[in-house]
Order: structure tokens, then sequence, then C-alpha cells
């Protein structure tokens, strides 16, 4: 079998006996792990520059789990959902969870009630970890899902400032009681941090030989088809995206001169990019604090915030999606910051366009820009562009350590070098499997531990990776997934309609919208035939269907199309190649 491996094999073992704040908190020392300045900030708070060091990262992390068990109980095993922006106890709430035993789900903080509840549900989440802003969408989902009473609900609250004599832990009166008018009875982090620091121990860690093949995450994906499903990220997964990156970075290797390191001792690294996603999760929460760089903790993009805080923290690392790499190219505002401190881009999570990759490295000429490639299933990273040489045009970057990359063809034979096929991975990242949904795992986590990835691309003769199509019915919005099996499974809902189904229709801003194709009910269908004005209607009221109930980048922003009937194969398959090739005739697309 021609398999592609990754050039760089690493001399240590993916340790399965760490759960990952045992890996990343406690253990100082590993081959791959740069030192640290004494006193380094390990998590800087974008808005107010408050920043937590290791040892109050640990403390933190010590007390809330103490506070959690005494109050809620939870054991291994036991999920627990982050609803959430980016908060800089977000990380703390994950590692006191894992401390627990218990495994985190991050859900998007924009998401609706009933995207939510549907997290909830799937995942049997017993507790529930919020911001102000997001409250009364998180009680809503939380009483549909029957399985929350709102004292299960926690919410995030300012950092506390660094002055107190217990490094920082305690909250100062004053800043806690104007918080609390604002929230109500509902329980803080910061409460339950300091309820902590009272508590005896009261929990056992869980350690053993195999403790790092229990699962730490559940990421949402659809996968090749159907609905959200979640994927089961283990300890040991997160642990090697760690190694990995490190890796990849040269960030420890004897012998490199300082300026052949891609990470410095006080490097920085911006997370604007969310962590309830993988990408945030794992290749920039944790690869950059096991590697080295400072985790810049944002809540959101916006982008004369976003170029403020680059010169503000001196952000040296920054790990972006294609739609912010085009805003910065094409906005004026770009050129009145100083980002000269900038030395490693990356784009990940969407294809982007050379000509985009090109402008881009013309700003920032200094830094080390180029693409990843990875995806939920692999805990992120399959490949990245190698960062100690030239830019390889078109390339999503070479695999990263330990990873075997095939290319199946249709026949089902493996490509070989330049020829396209669909990607399958192998390697210590690659996730356990989708929590209960056998069909979908056996489907998609293939024997001998390879992961059939639903997308198309081939490897060229210097073993970088090109990605070329997508082959699974996934649409990326901005980055964001949409399965289209949800928005059809929606849409079905509505009265007036009898089938649907929907597509992705190429954006230049967003890299792909959602567009459906829909067979009205007879009734509906002739009014809609009859007339214009009606069926321009019908289309405003199915669009407002979708943008009631689910968040905003599933909208269906690529339009609605009638037809008589949804194209399906014998077994009732919806033909989406045949809806994509008549989505392209309608828009013009090649
Ligand atoms: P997610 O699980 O949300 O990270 O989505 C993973 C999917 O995003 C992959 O299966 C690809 O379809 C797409 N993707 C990620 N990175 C790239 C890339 N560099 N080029 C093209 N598509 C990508």
């Amino acid at each position: 079998m021609p398999d592609f491996h990754s050039s760089i094999t690493l001399p240590y073992a993916y340790p399965r006996n760490f759960t990952v704040p045992q890996f990343l908190l406690d253990e100082a020392s590993h081959p791959l792990r740069p030192t640290r300045l004494p006193g380094s900030q390990w998590l800087i708070d974008d808005l107010t520059g408050r920043a937590y060091g290791l040892p109050e990262i640990r403390e933190r992390v010590a007390r809330l789990a103490r506070a959690v068990k005494a109050r809620w109980g939870l054991d291994a095993g036991d999920v627990v959902c982050i609803y959430s922006q980016n908060h800089i106890d977000y990380p703390i709430v994950i590692w006191a969870m894992h401390r627990l035993g218990c495994t985190v789900t991050g859900a998007n903080p924009a998401y609706m009630a009933g995207e939510l509840e549907y997290q909830l549900k799937e995942t049997s989440a017993k507790l529930l970890f919020t911001s102000p802003s997001s409250l009364p969408v998180a009680l809503e989902a939380a009483s549909a899902s029957n399985l929350f009473v709102p004292s299960n609900v926690v919410l995030f609250s300012p950092p506390p400032p660094e002055t107190s004599s217990e490094g920082g832990c305690f909250p100062s009166v004053s800043s806690m009681e104007s918080f609390k008018t604002t929230l109500g009875n509902f329980l803080t982090v910061q409460q339950l941090v300091t309820e902590g620091w009272m508590l005896d121990n009261n929990y056992v860690e869980p350690r053993s030989p195999t403790v790092g093949d229990t699962v730490a995450f559940l990421g949402f994906s659809s996968g090749t088809t159907g609905l959200p499903k979640a994927t089961e990220i283990s300890h040991r997964n997160m642990i090697a995206v760690m190694l990995q990156m490190s890796a990849s970075f040269k960030a420890n290797q004897p012998g490199l001169e300082l300026e052949e390191r891609w990470v410095r001792p006080g490097d920085r690294g911006l997370a604007v990019l969310p962590f309830y996603h993988i990408y945030g999760l794992a290749a920039i929460l944790h690869a950059f604090l096991f590697a080295g760089p400072g985790v810049v903790v944002s809540p959101q993009f916006h982008l004369q915030q976003f170029l403020e805080t680059i010169v503000k923290h001196r952000v040296t690392h920054l790990p972006l999606v294609p739609p912010i790499i085009v805003l910065l190219t094409k906005s004026a505002l770009t050129k009145n910051y100083d980002l000269s401190g900038i030395r490693w881009v990356v784009s990940g999570a969407a294809p982007i366009s050379e000509p985009v990759l090109q402008e881009f490295r013309a700003l920032l000429p200094q830094a080390r820009i180029g693409a990843a490639y990875g995806l939920t299933e692999t805990s992120t990273l399959v490949s990245l562009f190698d960062m100690h040489k030239p830019p390889v045009p078109g390339s999503s970057g070479v695999s990263v350590p330990d990873t075997a990359i095939r290319i199946v063809k249709p026949d089902g034979h493996s490509a070989k070098c330049g020829e396209p096929g669909e990607i399958w991975v192998k390697g210590p990242q690659v996730a356990l499997g989708y929590l209960n949904n056998k069909k979908a795992t056996e489907e998609t986590f293939l024997p001998g531990g390879w992961l059939r990835t639903g997308d198309e691309g081939y490897v060229g003769t210097d073993g970088n990776l090109y990605v070329v199509d997508r082959l699974k019915e996934l649409i990326k919005v901005s980055g964001f997934q949409v399965a289209p099996a949800e928005l059809e499974g929606h849409l079905l809902l509505h009265p007036y309609v009898q089938d649907a189904g929907v597509v992705g229709i190429e954006d230049d801003y967003k890299g792909e919208v959602p567009l459906a194709f829909v067979a009205l009910k007879e009734h509906v269908a002739r009014q809609a035939a009859l007339n214009a004005h009606e069926a321009a209607k019908i289309k405003q009221e199915l669009s407002k269907w979708v943008s009631d109930n689910r968040v905003h980048y599933k909208r269906l922003q690529g339009g609605i199309q009638f037809v008589e009937t949804v194209p399906k194969n014998p077994s009732g398959k919806i033909l989406r190649r045949v809806l994509r090739d008549q989505a392209k005739e309608i828009t013009g697309g090649d």
C-alpha cells in the first residue's frame, strides 16, 4: 500500500496514562516541552489584560473541581456543557471537569435554544456553564431538554483582580457585588473558585495506565453524512495534538538557534477562534500552551478590536480562518496597525485561495504564512504547512508527525503521488468514534485505525497534501459546519414543504452558503406557479422559518429554488451531485 507517512516520527510514545490536565499542568518536563520562564503568563484576558500563570491555573482548577464535586457530586464519565464565548476561565472549567473524570462538550454561544437542546440531549449533559449574555437561551434549552434545573447552570464572571494575597483567586467584594446584581441568583465560576478554597479535598482524580483513552471532549461534527454527531475525543488524542504541534514548531529541538525556532520565550498566540470548535480547543488552546506561546483569550472577532489586540498584546502567532484573512487583506484598516510582531499565521477549517494567501503574505512579509487541514474527527490537525521551508502554493501542508495519509480512488485502490481520491488518515489524533452511533462510527472509523475524511485530495511528490474537493455532504460557511440533513429536516417540518435538499454554493467571502431545493406540497405549489408574488412570499416564509430557529451561518443565504421533486436514488438518498450541478447552473458557477 503506498501510504504517505509523515516525514517526522517522534521518538516518544503518545502517553495513555495521563488526562489532559495531568499532562499539561502537572507534567513539567517532556522533551518536546520548552522550558518557560518562571512567572510566565499562560492565559491572558484580551479585554482586561488579566493573566493567569501556571500556579494560579492549577489552584483555580483544583478549587473549582472541589466546589463542583461538593455541590453536584459529578462522577467520572458525566458530561458538562460549556455554552459560551471564549473566556479566560473557559479552560479552567475544562481542566477542573477533567480532574473529576468528566467529559466536556462545548456549544456555540450563538446557537438558538433548539440547537443547544439537541446538543444537551445528545450528550446527556448534567451541568451547564454559560455567560450572562447567553443565559436566557441556555435556560430555555436546559428546561426544554428536561435534563436541568436552573441551579445546574453556572455563569462565567469577569476575571478577578490580580492583587489579592491568595494569588488573585479571590474577587474584590465590590466587583462581586456589582456583578451579582446583574446575575440574580446564579452561581458564578468565581464564586465556586472561592468556595473551593474552603473545602477539603473531596475528589479522587482518575489515574490508570489507560486513563488517556477515556473521553475528554465531545466535539460536534456531521461527519460524512447525516445530523451533527458527538465525536469522542480522548485525552490521548488531545495530548497527541500537543506533541505533534510542538514537534512541528521545533519548539524545543536541541541544537537549533533561537531564530530557527518558531516558538520563543515571551511569544503569544491569539485565541479569537472559539474554544467550542476543535480548532480553537486543540490546535490553539492546548497545543499553544504546551508548545510555548501564551494564549490571549478573546471573546469574539471584531476587526478593529482584533487589530488592536495584536498590537496591545504583542501577538506573535495567529491561527485564523479564511474569511478573517480575506477581511484583513481587503480592509484599509489593516494598514493602520503595526503588525510586524507577527511571525506565524495559519489558515485552517476551510479551503483558502492562493491569491488571497499571497496578498496576505505581502501584508506581513516577515511572517511565515500557510494552511493546515484537519477535522473534528482528527482532533484537528492532519497536516500543517512546513514553517521551515518556503511556501508551497495550493498546499494544505505536510502531515504532522506520526500521521499516515492514504488516498483512496473511487475503485477502492490506493492512489499514487499526484492522483486524487478520498483522503484517509491514521494517527494518534484520530478520535475514538461517535457517541451512541455505532453505524456512523463503523462507516467512518475503519478497521486498522483509518479514518475516512469525506474530503478529496492528493499528495504531491514533496509530501504536500492538496485538498481539492469535498465528497461528503457537509457545507462549510466561514469555517462553521452546516449539516444539510439538519436543514432538510427542519424544512420538512414546515407545512408547505413536501421535500427538501440542501447544498452549498460558492461565496467569495464565506467560502460556501446553503441553498435549498424545495418541493412544495401540491396546493402550495399550484399557488406559487400561478403567482410570482405568492412564490416570493413563500420563499420569504421558508427563509424565516430557518433563520428564526437556526444560528446565523445556517441561514439559506444561497436562496431557495422550487423544484417538482428532489432527485433521489432508488433507495431514497438525495442525489446531491445532481443538486450541486443544478445550483452551479443557477448561480453561473463552474
Ligand atoms: P471541522 O470538523 O468543523 O473542523 O470540519 C472539517 C472539514 O473542514 C474538513 O473535512 C474539510 O472538509 C474542511 N477543511 C478543513 N481544513 C481545510 C483545508 N485546509 N482545505 C480544505 N478544506 C478544509
